[in-house]
Order: C-alpha cells, then sequence, then structure tokens
C-alpha cells in the first residue's frame, strides 16, 4: 500500500508516473477530507481500516450471503472480542481488525428481539449493559435477548422493562425507534445519514473537529482547475518569487512585473500591477457580456502589460499563468 500511495503522490504532482516534481503540499495534509483542508482522497491505510470494519458489521449482523455463513460456523463464538488465534485464516485477522470500529459504530435496531443479546450487544445506548452495570440487576439476567421484554403481540411488555431496568431505563427502551414486529433484528450503523454512506461518514469522523473556514472553496460552481488553484491559495504553496526565495531556489524575491515589491502570496493575488490588470480586464469582459457587446479577451489585456512592462524572463514566468499541476 505504501508503494501505491506513492505513485499516486507522484501522479498528483507531476501528472505521470515516470516523473517527479516538487509535492508542494504534505500527503498528510492531501489526505484529510476537504473540509479539512485536504484534496479529500483517502489514506490507504486509514481506508481499509474502514472497509474491514464493514466486513465486521456484516459478520455481526449475519448477513445471509455464503461468506458470512462459512465464517459464522468457524468463528461465530468468538465475534464478541473478534479474538485471533494461531493458526486462523488472514480472512478473519482482517476482520478481527476492523470489529472494535464496527461494534463501537453501530447498534441493535429491534425487531422481534430474537437475535439481540440484552446485556452483551448496543441497543439502548451505543455502549452495551454488560459495560454500564450499575443500572441492571445482573444476578437476576442468565444470557438471553430482547425478545423476552416483548409480549406475545410484539409491543414492549412495560412490566418487565420496569422490573430490570427501573422506570427511566424503561421508558427510554420503550422509545426507541423499532423495526416492524416480525422482523429480524438488525445492525444499523449510527453516523450514517442519507447524505453519507456509513463507511464516508466513518472516514470523516476521523477527522472531525479539524474542519477548516475554506471549504467553501469546494462548493464553487467553476473549473475543477480554478478551485483547486483557489486550494493551493489556501495552501500558501504558490512559487511565487518570496515563496521560492525561502527554500534557497531564487534569488531574488521582487515582483517579475516591476512592482517595487516582494512577490508574497498577498502581492501576487491583491497587489501585483499584473493581477490588477487580468482582474479588470475580466470584469470588463464580464461587464461586456452581460450587454451582448463585443468583449476583448483578458489575453489581449495580459499581452499589452507583457509588451507595456519589461518582460519578464524564460524562467520568470509569474505564477498565475504557470501554476498549474504540472510545473
Ligand atoms: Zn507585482
Amino acid at each position: 500500500m505504501t508503494e501505491i500511495e506513492k505513485l499516486i503522490r507522484r501522479f498528483l504532482w507531476s501528472g505521470n508516473l515516470n516523473s517527479n516534481a516538487a509535492h508542494l503540499v504534505a500527503w498528510e495534509q492531501v489526505t484529510k477530507p476537504k473540509s479539512a483542508g485536504g484534496l479529500g482522497i483517502h489514506r490507504l491505510e486509514e481506508w481499509r481500516s474502514i472497509l474491514v470494519a464493514k466486513l465486521a458489521f456484516k459478520f455481526l449482523n449475519n448477513e445471509n450471503t455464503l461468506w458470512v455463513r462459512c465464517f459464522q460456523a468457524k468463528y461465530g463464538n468468538r465475534e464478541s472480542i473478534f479474538s485471533t488465534k494461531r493458526g486462523d485464516s488472514w480472512a478473519w485477522k482482517l476482520i478481527c481488525l476492523g470489529g472494535t470500529t464496527a461494534m463501537q459504530n453501530s447498534m441493535w435496531k429491534i425487531g422481534n428481539g430474537s437475535n439481540t443479546r440484552v446485556m452483551e450487544d448496543a441497543w439502548v445506548d451505543p455502549n452495551p449493559f454488560m459495560r454500564w452495570p450499575t443500572f441492571v440487576n445482573t444476578i437476576e439476567l442468565p444470557p438471553f435477548t430482547v425478545e423476552q421484554f416483548l409480549s406475545e403481540n410484539g409491543e414492549w411488555n412495560q412490566a418487565e422493562l420496569h422490573r430490570f431496568f427501573g422506570s427511566e431505563l424503561a421508558s427510554r427502551t420503550g422509545r426507541l425507534p423499532r423495526l416492524q414486529k416480525e422482523e429480524r433484528d438488525s445492525l444499523v450503523w449510527l453516523k450514517s445519514d442519507s447524505s453519507k454512506s456509513p463507511t464516508t461518514a466513518l472516514y470523516r469522523d476521523l477527522f472531525r473537529g479539524r474542519e477548516l473556514p475554506y471549504s467553501w472553496v469546494w462548493k464553487m460552481r467553476a473549473q475543477p482547475r480554478f478551485i483547486t488553484f483557489l486550494w493551493r491559495i489556501c495552501c500558501d504553496v504558490i512559487p511565487t518569487f518570496g515563496w521560492l526565495k525561502r527554500p534557497h531556489l531564487r534569488e531574488s524575491n521582487r515582483c517579475p512585473w516591476g512592482c517595487p515589491a516582494e512577490e508574497d502570496l498577498q502581492h501576487f493575488v491583491c497587489e501585483c500591477s499584473f493581477t490588477c490588470v487580468v482582474f479588470h480586464a475580466l470584469q470588463k469582459q464580464q461587464a461586456e457580456s452581460a450587454t451582448g457587446s463585443d468583449v476583448g479577451l483578458p489575453e489581449e489585456a495580459i499581452s499589452e502589460l507583457q509588451t507595456s512592462h519589461s518582460s519578464p524572463s524564460k524562467h520568470a514566468q509569474p505564477c498565475l499563468v504557470s501554476c498549474h499541476y504540472r510545473k
């Protein structure tokens, strides 16, 4: 997986697999979700842990597929702790890696109550009762399923609930969303909603609390190349002359368009005479296209500027026209 990630990195920054180019943004940053300032590329190691959690979830949920039935027959007594032993298959060991994640992020939804264990499974709260024993009279509890708390017509048996859980917990149990009374209990993901798949929700959860204010960039309706360029501005990885001087890739940090200033990000985006001419030409073009009159292309304005200024050397091409992934 490390090798595959290397290839992805190389392709991202150089456009092919055979040449190297400067990696302007750290891989840790690139692989964050867009809301956290990255490009939303999955880190393979983390993504794998989410995908195996999905397998463990299917195993726990007793899905009626051949592979689940085979694994249930062989390892069905070990799913509560997802333990491995010497000689177990690599596939089981892989599923065990995701077992804890699956259990922590899922909960049983009750139908007929027949396959949810009262103490061991999470069904009232994401934590099973066996982890908060102070609320339950454990002495009276032999191994039994939620079915015991249901009456013959499938409704909650309030007397039984009160007897075991007390009034507060019984009332909370009575308000749980239910499946149809004849349906089998089903494991559901806690964090999934209609807009995200459970795996996406789990992956995003790894980055919760690390959201950055410039995720608006990705909501713009513009060409992907332009949006990625904005993202690079937000990451401050535009190779302006000021930026290039820091690692000693250039001797001078002066703006190549003749401005009496250092070419840093602020200058490049907002203050440079070159940028101002381009923005002005774009505004003019937009206004004229709204009125239907003939419009001048910004390229013409740029060439005017190039002739009026002392033209920068080939190696001093300004970032606005030269910056994209293929440096
Ligand atoms: Zn300038």
